[in-house]
């Protein structure tokens, strides 16, 4: 490469946040441009970067041969799988490695009508929930905005069918990592095409944050991770929870469902003997009542560090119509590929304790 080819790659390259993935076809455009190349290059590449799925500027045909050889190294940020795991309903999870080596675990689960992909935020999660595996592992870093559009292309690469929903329910606290999360929210939706109402984002619930999302105005579902229904309970299952009282969190989604107009799902993990009894679900009624929600609950997916337990169907059947009678929106929502490890963590942990 001459050394004036190099300076004008510096030059431009300081324009355009790399790796490449995650920039929209204008900052492309305005890329390939400042390297000399007709505006028409930027369209292209943004379809061989979100449709085609290409890994390296290199292997992009229809540019000049010399102009990919001077770009080679320009990264576009793509992982390396570095496991699998199939389930006989077709849910596969990935374990997929970053250029920094760190792991990240991805989901994609198909049904007739959809492609869903349950993406990690971050790399570990610092928020330790009792009944959750990723906490186990602790925290290491928030993944980049490319790093969570990739498993979304990873995903809709393998199962060769596009993406409909992405819910921000993998490893990590999105609200942790709210910039990153807001960039592969935009770049989701605008350059690989999923519409906004299709992205879900949840949270454990991390004070002031659930305002400052609503604040974005954005048309995503958001959810909450609630789990109990009164705060005693709730510091017991989710420690980070202590200096958060449920009363002030409450608030919180009601300020969002004021500002956004948007109802709030609440998640509710149903542990055996823990928070599944009549008198709970009476309690979370309560607490819930008077704005617009929906509560969402998820028996329990046994993980190998604790010994909570799934509650069995009567029980979660007589907690649902609880709710009913109270006048709460409530739905199930049984985990897919159990035994491909899919809950939360699990194949990570797994794979760790394997090697
Ligand atoms: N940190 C975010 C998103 C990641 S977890 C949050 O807490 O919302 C996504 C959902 O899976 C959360 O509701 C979480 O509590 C739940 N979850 C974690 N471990 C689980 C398990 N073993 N069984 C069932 N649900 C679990």
């Amino acid at each position: 490469m001459s050394s004036s080819v190099l300076s004008q790659l510096d030059a431009s390259t300081q324009q355009i946040k790399l790796p490449l993935l995650g920039a929209s076809q204008e900052e492309l455009t305005a890329w390939v441009l400042s390297l000399g190349q007709p505006a028409y290059r930027g369209k292209q590449l943004h379809d061989w970067i979100y449709n085609k799925g290409v890994r390296s500027l290199n292997d992009i045909s229809v540019f000049p041969k010399q102009w990919r050889s001077q770009v080679a190294d320009i990264s576009i940020g793509r992982s390396q799988e570095h496991l699998r795991s199939v389930a006989t309903d077709g849910t596969i999870k990935y374990l997929l490695q970053l250029t920094d080596g760190q792991i990240v675990e991805t989901v994609g689960i198909p049904s007739e009508n959809r492609l869903t992909v349950c993406v990690s935020t971050q790399v570990g999660c610092p928020m330790a929930c009792d009944f959750c595996a990723t906490g186990k592992d602790g925290f290491k870093r928030n993944l980049e905005r490319h790093e969570i559009i990739d498993q979304v292309l990873t995903v809709q690469e393998d199962f060769q069918r596009r993406v409909s929903n992405v819910v921000f329910m993998g490893m990590g606290e999105p609200l942790l990592n709210v910039e990153n999360v807001l960039g592969a929210i935009h770049s989701l939706n605008k350059d690989v095409g999923i519409g906004q109402r299709n992205l879900t984002v949840s949270t454990v619930g991390i004070r002031s944050r659930i305002r400052q999302f609503a604040s974005y105005n954005l048309q995503v579902t958001f959810a909450v991770s609630l789990h109990a229904p009164n705060q005693a309970l709730r510091e017991q299952l989710i420690p980070s929870a202590r200096p958060y009282p449920i009363e002030d969190l409450i608030a919180e989604c009601r300020e969002y469902v004021e500002i956004t107009g948007r109802r709030v799902s609440f998640e509710y993990v149903l542990l055996a003997g823990v928070n599944d009894l009549p008198e709970h679900a009476m309690e979370l009624s309560k607490r819930l009542r008077g704005f617009q929600n929906h509560v969402n609950l998820i028996p329990y997916n046994p993980i190998n560090e604790v010994d909570y337990q799934r509650p069995k169907s009567d029980r979660i059947n007589a907690f649902v119509e609880i709710l009913k009678q109270q006048h709460i929106a409530v739905s199930v929502r049984y985990s897919r590929g159990l035994e491909a490890d899919a809950a939360c963590g699990q194949l990570r942990v797994n794979q760790k304790v394997r090697s």
